[in-house]
């Protein structure tokens, strides 16, 4: 029987960059290193099992071994989130491919252009545009004589 945490630390204790002493850890409490530098993978459950914590992470599984979680944990590094504030695909959900994230961004990046000549404004949609064009240029060749 091994009981880790006799000495009353608490589990789930946030590790943001304090100085632990090594000398004050027990020698041979525990096999696993040390937890501080395992903080951002995951938290580690009562049982001793870790879950990661990752922001928009929704997986409810729990790893017996930190390779396990790391292992895991890797999806979430390799994703590539959307570089637009306020896209959903920015917190929610990634895309494991440049090329996936570059295809979906493309949707925010204007590239339609005015069809009114020497006009610099740039649309992501079409109607975007012509409503555009309808208030701003219609209305100056009218207003011209
Ligand atoms: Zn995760
Ligand atoms: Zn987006
Ligand atoms: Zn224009």
């Amino acid at each position: 029987m091994q009981t880790v945490y006799s000495h009353g630390q608490p589990r789930l204790r946030p590790v943001w960059g304090e100085s632990p002493q090594p000398s004050s850890r027990p020698p041979s409490a525990s096999p696993t290193p040390a937890t501080t530098d395992l903080s951002y993978l995951g938290a580690q459950m009562e049982d001793g099992t870790w879950r990661c914590t990752f922001p928009s992470c929704n997986s409810k599984n729990s790893y017996e071994r930190v390779c396990d979680l790391r292992k895991h944990y890797k999806r979430h590094s390799r994703h590539l989130f959307c570089r637009h504030n306020g896209c959903p695909k920015s917190i929610s959900s990634g895309f494991s491919s440049r090329k996936d994230r570059a295809r979906h961004e493309a949707r925010h990046n204007p590239t339609i252009t005015c069809e009114w000549e020497g006009c610099p404004r740039l649309f992501s949609r079409m109607d975007n545009m012509r409503d555009h064009y309808r208030r701003v240029h219609q209305k100056q060749s009218r207003a011209r004589k």
